[in-house]
Parts: C-alpha cells; sequence; structure tokens
C-alpha cells in the first residue's frame, strides 16, 4: 500500500503566509521534499518528518526534475504521508504538472493545498489591487522566460504579472513595448515580496531596466499595467450637510 503525497504551497517564503491546511499537513509529514525556500521557520512546522531540500541549483534541470518525480514514487511507497513543498502555489510555474503525472503513473493518490503564489503577495506588499472595478478586468501570470530560454512577453490582460524576470528586466520592458504597452504604463517590482525583507519599486514602462540594480539576485516579480499603478486619494464624497438632511426630513414631514 502506497502513501498519500501532498503538493502544499508554502506562500512566497514567509512561513506565516503558508495555509493552516499546509501547516497540518507537514506537522503530520513523515517525509517533506522541499523547494529551496526562503523561511527556515517552515522546518518547524514539520518536526516528525524527516526533510529532504530538492532545490534544483547545481543540477542540470530536466535531470533534476527526473530525480524528484522519482524520488516522490520511491518515499511514497515507504511511507504513510509525502509532503511535497513547493513555493508560493503548486499550480503556478510549480512543475506540478510533471510531479502529479509520474504519481498516476505509479498509482499513488495525491492532494493538492494551494499557496500564496508571488503576483498575491507582491500586491500585498504594493497594497495596489490587481483588479480595478472598470478598468482592471483581467490579470495574467506569465512567465518571462520560454522552456527554450527566450524571453517571452505580450500583452494579455489589463494587468499582467511576470515571473522569473528579475534577471532580464530591461529586456522585459523593450518587449513589452514592442508589444503594444504604451512607454507610460506603470510598472512595480516587488522582490521576496511577503517576507520582511521585501523591496518594491515603482517606475514607467520606459524606464524598467532602471530596476536592476535594486533587486539583483532576489526573486521578484514585475506587475505590469493597471494593477501596477498607486491607489490615487479618493475624491471626497458628497456628504450632505446639515441643511440638506433637514430639508430632507421636513420634505417627509410635509409630504401628503
Ligand atoms: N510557484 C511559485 C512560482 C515559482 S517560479 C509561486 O506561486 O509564487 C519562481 C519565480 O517566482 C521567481 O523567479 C520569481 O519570479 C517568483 N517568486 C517566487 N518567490 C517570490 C517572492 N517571494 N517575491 C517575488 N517573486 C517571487
Amino acid at each position: 500500500m502506497s502513501g498519500l503525497v501532498v503538493f502544499v504551497g508554502a506562500g512566497p517564503g514567509s512561513a506565516d503566509l503558508i495555509t493552516l491546511r499546509g501547516a497540518r499537513w507537514l506537522a503530520r509529514a513523515d517525509v517533506v521534499l522541499a523547494d529551496a525556500l526562503a523561511d527556515p521557520a517552515l522546518r518547524e512546522l514539520a518536526p516528525r518528518a524527516r526533510w529532504v531540500d530538492v532545490g534544483k541549483r547545481g543540477f542540470g534541470r530536466a535531470v533534476a526534475q527526473a530525480r524528484i518525480d522519482a524520488m516522490l514514487v520511491d518515499e511514497a511507497r515507504r511511507h504513510a504521508v509525502v509532503v511535497r513543498l513547493k513555493g508560493g502555489d503548486p499550480s503556478v510555474f510549480g512543475r506540478l504538472e510533471e510531479e502529479l503525472q509520474a504519481l498516476q503513473r505509479a498509482g499513488i493518490a495525491c492532494e493538492v493545498v494551494p499557496g500564496v503564489t508571488a503576483a498575491l503577495a507582491a500586491a500585498a506588499d504594493l497594497q495596489r489591487p490587481l483588479t480595478r472595478r472598470g478598468r482592471g478586468r483581467s490579470v495574467a501570470l506569465t512567465t518571462a522566460v520560454t522552456a527554450d530560454g527566450d524571453l517571452g512577453a505580450g500583452r494579455h490582460a489589463d494587468t499582467e504579472v511576470f515571473y522569473m524576470a528579475g534577471r532580464q528586466l530591461g529586456a522585459l520592458g523593450r518587449a513589452l513595448r514592442a508589444a503594444g504597452w504604451p512607454a507610460e504604463t506603470p510598472v512595480a517590482v516587488v522582490s521576496r515580496a511577503g517576507a520582511p525583507d521585501h523591496v518594491a519599486s515603482s517606475h514607467r514602462l520606459d524606464g524598467l531596466a532602471q530596476a536592476a540594480l535594486l533587486h539583483a539576485g532576489r526573486p521578484a516579480v514585475v506587475t505590469v499595467g493597471v494593477g501596477a499603478a498607486a491607489v490615487a486619494p479618493a475624491p471626497r464624497r458628497a456628504v450632505p450637510d446639515r441643511a440638506d438632511m433637514s430639508d430632507i426630513g421636513r420634505t417627509a414631514i410635509t409630504a401628503p
């Protein structure tokens, strides 16, 4: 009898952004196969587990993924609860498809627990809503890098959040201009979103290259379009003054 593999979204790096459900699975885990995650406090949530770091740094990517797939199957055959802990949300640029396929092939049961993806943590840090009434009706989550390592940038939504663009912000800015986004489009870059040391910066699209130094070497997302604009102070609402109110009252009283 094989055990259960639970894919848990760890959130963007700070342990307190994991879901309660995710934390409960960590507490029950026999083994945790974890991505390279920022906050060591996540480990304390899995006191009985053997913790295996499977961050892909230093391996060829394809080889590393095949090894992780095989490890998942192997651990699930030997333990009741295997947690596969992934940064952010497992369904967003997390290679979940490959890992689910490997487990399906082996007939192993799975569950997926969602997590806070980097785009949402960035919006929270910025206090800039990703959707805006009337103007920002759609949001796209896009990887800036295609499977061949090329830069892929287009215009698919009112607000578009680019992942994995950190090393090529200047090129991303140029590609987005070529795809039809105007030079003055608001852009926000947030690195280590959700963490106490997050850094956020605002730019026009034609100035995006200037963000490179500030966020160098840190995981970053780039929000482009309506959702990157700072929230403007609301116009004062017209509140009826006292005279108006008494008018209303009088009208009511004298109405037939
Ligand atoms: N599954 C993850 C994304 C993995 S892809 C999620 O849902 O967030 C890795 C990319 O995610 C990085 O290149 C970076 O663009 C982004 N990222 C991950 N953690 C981040 C963080 N704390 N702040 C900003 N961007 C982050």
